[in-house]
């Protein structure tokens, strides 16, 4: 019948304070050691069989934990005996996991140091504090949680999305003169990651596979993608949506061909028609824009080589050229390529890849998701904390181990 004295609210307990004299507070604290001792019980448990909180103590034994930065500890596991159906089970301290050798903490750590330090595995197991765990554990533990970043993906596709996808892709150099395709897609908005993606190479097959995959995700209205094979299908999965290709990348492009050697001057006429093409960028509205473009094309046969050909390229891409004018939406993909230059030094160490790419590049891409400051006002925020969603960690949405 005292089963539960050392439940944090049994009634002595709130009484030990009636108990004015010194004396009677001891003799009571002796009875509760006394209750302690024949009981043993566990405080708020019960058996996981039967539902009793008749639980006595059956003995223990002493297992190891492991660590990334300090020595094996020794903690006691505790058995503990049903009294209404017999069954014995044991209980490890908090963080401890059957099975599993080093602390839940530690597990975390290992990928949390892989997300945010730039080199190998190898490297940064033998590096700073991390003495005692070795560069397998860290990449199995990496590898784990990328396996169910795709879920956690699918969790936050609940979250608040602004209809504005901004795509871009990176190789990942794989080693061995081996290129494999990561594919990214965040909120043009709030710059969340929304799916990350790796496919050995990238075909209209394999962009359409991505997008599939997004458009179970995210309702999207409007594309961000530089010249790529995305926006060459984006519209077979999302039919309505509004495509505007990346503004810096076409600019780039523009530049690009009027480029020549060093030997060799640009004539003045190339310059002015150069000007004037990256002019049309500054119109005020889509229409002035397609306004300039037209007298361009109207002349074309007067212009320099150079230039006729950044005007047909130019006309043929004319539906996703001037959307920004219109729409209230970003003019360049430069958002992407901004995670991918933070963690460049990351995948670069990441080059001995032979296989499981996928799931660490998934992984960083989510990690980015909780670690990835901002800056004006929202700075010190990371993404989702910037967006009133209350978490500091992506193992909120990932177990480990
Ligand atoms: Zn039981």
């Amino acid at each position: 019948m005292f089963w539960n004295l050392l439940c944090e609210k049994n009634n002595l307990q709130m009484q030990l304070s009636d108990f004015e004299d010194e004396e009677s507070i001891k003799s009571i604290q002796t009875i509760f050691k006394c209750f302690e001792f024949k009981n043993k019980s566990i405080k708020r448990g019960f058996c996981k069989h039967c539902g009793s909180y008749k639980l006595i103590g059956w003995g223990g034994y002493r297992r190891n934990v492991r660590h990334m930065y300090a020595e094996i500890e020794h903690v006691r596991a505790r058995r503990f005996r049903c009294k209404t159906c017999g069954t014995t089970f044991t209980v490890l301290p908090n963080g401890v996991t059957f099975y599993k050798r080093f602390g839940d903490k530690d597990y975390r750590e290992m990928v949390e140091q892989r997300c945010s330090r730039g080199s190998g595995y190898r490297r940064l197991s033998r590096r700073g504090k991390i003495k005692y765990c070795s560069h397998v554990t860290m990449w199995r533990q990496m590898q784990k949680t990328g396996e169910q970043t795709l879920d956690a993906f699918f969790d936050l596709g609940e979250l608040p999305f602004s209809g504005i996808i901004i795509i871009d892709e990176k190789w990942l150099r794989m080693g061995n003169g081996i290129f494999h395709f990561g594919c990214t897609a965040l909120d043009g908005i709030t710059g969340r990651t929304i799916l990350a993606e790796v496919y050995p190479t990238f075909t209209e097959k394999e962009a359409e596979e991505f997008l599939i995959l997004l458009s179970k995700l995210v309702d999207i209205e409007y594309l961000v993608a530089d010249d790529s094979v995305i926006q060459a299908v984006f519209n077979k999965v999302f039919p309505d949506a509004i495509r505007q290709y990346c503004i810096f990348h076409i600019k780039k492009n523009i530049k690009k061909a009027f480029q020549v050697t060093k030997l060799m001057k640009l004539s003045d006429e190339a310059i002015q028609a150069r000007e004037e093409i990256l002019n049309i960028f500054n119109a005020g509205t889509s229409e002035e824009a397609i306004q300039r473009l037209a007298i361009l094309v109207e002349k074309r046969h007067t212009l320099p080589w150079m230039a006729q050909g950044v005007v047909n390229r130019l006309v043929s891409k004319i539906e996703g050229l001037f959307q920004y004018l219109d729409h209230d939406i970003p003019k360049t993909s430069n958002q992407a390529e901004h995670t991918f230059s933070l963690f460049q030094p990351i995948i670069d160490a990441g080059k001995s890849f032979s296989n499981g790419v996928g799931n660490f590049f998934r992984t960083i891409m989510f990690y980015k998701n909780f670690h990835f400051y901002s800056s004006g006002p929202n700075k010190d925020k990371n993404t989702l904390i910037a967006m009133g969603i209350n978490s500091e960690s992506m193992f909120d949405f990932i177990q480990l181990p």
